[in-house]
C-alpha cells in the first residue's frame, strides 16, 4: 500500500500504461475519467466497442485478480454498480457486457493492469460480437460522450 496524497493511494506507477497515466493527469475531461474513488476509477475506453464503452481498474498496476486485496476487489464492484446506475439514467442502452479479458490471447489490449470492461449494447448493434475485443469503431465522439455521460457521475 501506498501513502495516501490528495485522498488518493499512490502506488508506482509504470510508464506507458494508460491506467497508471490517465490518473495522473488532472485536465478536466482530457483524462476521460469519470469518477474517481479512493482505489479505483472509472474512465471511458478511448478504442470502444460502443458508445459509452467503459473501464473500470485499480489504481495499483496489478495483472491478477488474485494480486487486488478484498478492499480493491470490493470496490472495483462498488464501481461497476456505480457505472451501471450512472449508465441507465444517462443513455438508453437494451442490454450492457461487463468483463475482464485476463492475458493478451484472451483479447486484453492491456494485459498486466487489470481493468474491467462495460460495453452498452442495442438491439441490433452488431450481429456478431467480438465481444470485450477493444478494436471496434464507432460514430460519436468521444468528448461529446464524455459530456454527457460526466453530470451522471457525481459524488453520492
Ligand atoms: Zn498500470
Amino acid at each position: 500500500m501506498g501513502a495516501l496524497e490528495n485522498g488518493l493511494y499512490s502506488f508506482k506507477k509504470k510508464s506507458n500504461c494508460v491506467f497508471c497515466e490517465k490518473p495522473q493527469l488532472n485536465k478536466k475531461g482530457k483524462n476521460y475519467i469519470l469518477f474517481r474513488d479512493t482505489l479505483g476509477f472509472i474512465m471511458m475506453n478511448i478504442f470502444p466497442y460502443n458508445n459509452a464503452h467503459l473501464m473500470i481498474a485499480p489504481y495499483r498496476h496489478a495483472a491478477n485478480l488474485e494480486d487486488l486485496t478484498s478492499e480493491e476487489l470490493a470496490q472495483m464492484m462498488f464501481l461497476v454498480k456505480k457505472s451501471l446506475v450512472s449508465l441507465k439514467k444517462a443513455i438508453k442502452a437494451d442490454g450492457y457486457n461487463i468483463g475482464i479479458n485476463l492475458g493478451t490471447v484472451a483479447g486484453a489490449g492491456i494485459a498486466d493492469h487489470l481493468h474491467i470492461h462495460i460495453v452498452p449494447r442495442w438491439l441490433g448493434d452488431t450481429n456478431f460480437m467480438p465481444i470485450l475485443a477493444e478494436t471496434k469503431v464507432l460514430p460519436q465522439h468521444l468528448d461529446n460522450t464524455f459530456e454527457i455521460l460526466q453530470p451522471f457521475f457525481q459524488p453520492e
